[in-house]
């Protein structure tokens, strides 16, 4: 037992059920326990790893259609160049080394980072120390200006609430104690209002999941590219509309009881890219495979040349991160992509309007 689950047992003792989004927030952000409060779970040696990990060519790829879209929309300076969730600032230090050839980019842009973890708040700094980042606590405190964001497996980090549907009405998959473990269980069916639409596509029995956080963050981001020009591009495994439990743990790269170790293992669910875009005060792109994004931005030709410069063993693990990213067996097709830009304009080379 972790020391997380005693103190959830005893908060659930005391008042009840948690919803799972009370749940996953604790399990990943509790100040003490949480999961990214307390270690660095990226890379070979941690839980998981993410596509800017496997591969230098996703953050210069990614880099490269932002900075297009900057050009594409008058060149603004200054302007804020932001990411969500950075984890290592692998991601970043990559689009900021592919980007340094594009004119006056370098020089117009302000860096700011939206992260919760101290420890990978820490490993940002010294990878991004150059170019002088300041950090947030929220979307809402980024600087109101032109606003060229990036955004890659954080979404999928936000708490979600499940709801199963019980004839006209829906019971909310909660956390209970059953002989001191921490248990799922169901509420009674009630009605919920932000499930209205969800009674058409939906029959007795299945399972449906809300983000609000996801959505808020989404509006605080819409607006800013709305008023004042910009885009984001959001990376994420998930699909157009939620449907069924896509609540996962990752523990040391393997799938884990979500229940069993709160705070000791990743937390995440499928994006439902739907509810986030659907009228927003700016457009959107369509949502597209992982793979076929890549493939638009010229992957290959960059793996090939990147290949020049490699043999045996390095060569292997390149060819290898290619596919791992671009395979519609591995991350090309589960994982999509979609940008945010402002009406009237075009979207990130990559994207369909
Ligand atoms: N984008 C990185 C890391 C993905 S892991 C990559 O692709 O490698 C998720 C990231 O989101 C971590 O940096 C985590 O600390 C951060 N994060 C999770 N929930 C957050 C929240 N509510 N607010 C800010 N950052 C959060």
């Amino acid at each position: 037992m972790t020391a997380l689950h005693d103190i959830l047992a005893a908060q659930i003792a005391r008042q009840g059920p948690m919803s799972i989004a009370e749940y996953m927030a604790a399990c990943l952000l509790h100040p003490k326990h949480g999961y990214y409060s307390t270690k660095d779970p990226l890379g070979a040696a941690g839980d998981f790893t993410t596509a800017p990990e496997i591969s230098q060519m996703f953050g210069e790829l990614l880099g490269l259609s932002l900075a297009q879209s900057w050009l594409d929309q008058g060149a603004p300076a200054p302007f804020t160049l932001a990411e969500l969730g950075p984890g290592r600032g692998t991601l970043m230090a990559d689009m900021l080394r592919a980007t340094r050839g594009v004119p006056g980019f370098h020089n117009a842009l302000s860096l700011h980072l939206v992260e919760a973890s101290a420890p990978l708040r820490a490993a940002q700094a010294e990878r991004l120390q150059e170019y002088a980042p300041h950090w947030h606590d929220s979307v809402d405190t980024l600087p109101q200006a032109p606003l060229f964001l990036i955004a890659n497996e954080f979404f999928d980090a936000l708490p979600i609430r499940q709801f199963q549907r019980d004839g006209a009405g829906w019971r909310e998959r909660v956390v209970g104690l059953q002989d001191g473990q921490l248990t799922p269980g169901l509420t009674d069916a009630a009605p919920q209002a932000a499930l209205e639409q969800r009674l058409e596509d939906t029959h007795d029995g299945d399972l449906v999941e809300t983000c609000t956080p996801a959505r808020a963050v989404a509006e605080s981001v819409a607006t800013r590219i709305a008023q004042h020009g910009g885009a984001a591009l959001i990376v994420d495994y998930g699909d157009w509309r939620s449907l069924g439990d896509t609540l996962q743990a990752i523990a040391e790269h393997s799938a884990a009881n979500p229940f069993t170790h709160p705070g000791q293992a990743d937390l995440t669910a499928h994006v439902d890219f739907e509810a986030l875009v659907t009228d927003l005060p700016c457009a959107h792109s369509r949502l597209t495979p992982q793979g076929v994004f890549l493939e638009r931005l010229g992957i290959t030709q960059r793996a090939q040349a990147l290949a020049q410069k490699l043999s045996g063993a390095a060569l292997e693990s390149h060819i290898a991160a290619h596919a791992r990213l671009t395979h519609p067996q591995e991350m090309g097709s589960v994982f999509k992509c979609i940008a945010l830009y402002p009406k009237g304009a075009t979207p990130p080379p990559g994207l369909d309007p």
